[in-house]
């Protein structure tokens, strides 16, 4: 029996429980939600669009999509330094097929509870398959992480490894053969947002943003923002085990590894900018914290030339590679 669009949404988007405390005054069935905010804290809100075809394969697995659409916006939360409280949902399919959104809201209520994020609203069209999801989080008062706050002197770190959205997607779009393509692509398409040290790095980071478009043109929104420049160590690109697993069978060349790193998207990861000291207390904390296995690895440091550029270095001696990442109109 095919469902009418309010069948549909009780049916895959509606959930009797919720999160504990998370101040849903009202959820789905009206005309909006309501939402209480803590004294003393304030929203953090952004929206991503994911349409088939251009962020994903129109064939992808729709459990993944489900994480990853939730995934790249919680990543926006997480480089603002914001717990993720509700999160909305617009969606546009081109027909009913109960299989598809069973899996897809599988995946997207398996990343809502793990982050506890409340799903209180959304829309229902029938079009070509998008995905448009706002989430909101909350951050107390004046503590956000900004762009603009990098000071010459700091150092440049990322969180995790480099690269490893990016060759999954040249397995998938260009069909590279590597050893190990499975644990490249679910690095694409199984995105883990780095909320906790989001909410770690508020204290400690001076300017912070999530790698989506690749790493040289994402430090070069903080660049812009905080008006300075920045030298990068590409011997320091922390490239994953599986990466250099690659390297090592020649399944790669050393120069792809760095491009991957440097240039590719979907990694969202954290880049950020931090004093010294300000590190050395970050990373003794992180290693009594849950987060002691995910590397933080400093990759060079803000200088204050300017227009603002990225230097980028190899072995102590300057060197130039292509740097672009993606650009939707380019
Ligand atoms: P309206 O006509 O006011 O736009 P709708 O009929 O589109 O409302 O939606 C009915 C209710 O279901 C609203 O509360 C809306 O927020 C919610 N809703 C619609 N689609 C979704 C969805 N995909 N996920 C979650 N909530 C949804
Ligand atoms: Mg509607």
């Amino acid at each position: 029996m095919s469902l009418n669009e309010f069948d549909l949404i009780r049916k895959f988007f509606m959930r009797s429980s919720q999160p504990e405390g998370n101040g849903v005054a009202h959820g789905i069935g009206d005309d909006c939600a309501i939402l209480d905010v803590p004294d003393g804290f304030q929203l953090a809100v952004s929206t991503d669009t994911l349409v088939s075809g251009v962020h994903f394969f129109s064939d992808v697995d729709p459990y993944r999509l489900g994480v990853k659409s939730l995934a790249v916006n919680l990543s926006d939360l997480a480089a603002m330094g914001a717990t993720a409280k509700w999160v909305s949902l617009a969606i546009t399919v081109p027909k009913v097929d109960q299989n598809w959104l069973c899996e897809f809201s599988r995946g997207f209520f398996e990343l809502a509870e793990k982050f506890k994020v409340s799903l209180v609203g959304g829309d229902t069209t029938k079009g070509p398959l998008s995905i448009t999801i706002s989430v909101k989080g909350i951050i107390p008062r004046d503590n956000a992480l900004l762009r603009n706050n990098a000071v010459v002197g700091d150092k440049i770190c990322v969180s995790g490894h480099l690269g490893n959205g990016a060759l999954g997607l040249a397995c998938k779009l260009h069909n590279k053969k590597i050893n190990n393509p499975v644990s490249f692509v679910n690095a694409l398409e199984l995105t883990q947002p780095r909320i906790e040290l989001g909410l770690l790095l508020r204290d400690f980071a001076s300017s912070c943003i999530d790698i989506s478009d690749g790493l040289i043109q994402d430090l070069q929104h903080i660049l812009k923002q905080s008006q300075c420049s920045a030298s990068i160590n590409i011997d320091k690109l922390p490239l994953s085990p599986e990466m250099q697993e690659e390297l090592a069978l020649q399944t790669i060349t050393s120069l792809e590894s760095k491009q991957f790193a440097l240039r590719g998207g979907d990694d969202y990861e954290l880049l950020f900018t931090i004093s010294q000291e300000r590190l050395a207390q970050l990373k003794a904390q992180l290693a009594v914290s849950e987060m002691a296995k995910l590397p933080i690895t400093e990759i060079g440091e803000i200088t204050n030339a300017s227009p603002p550029i990225v230097q980028l270095y190899e072995q102590g001696k300057p060197v130039f590679l292509p740097t672009q990442g993606w650009d939707h109109f380019n």
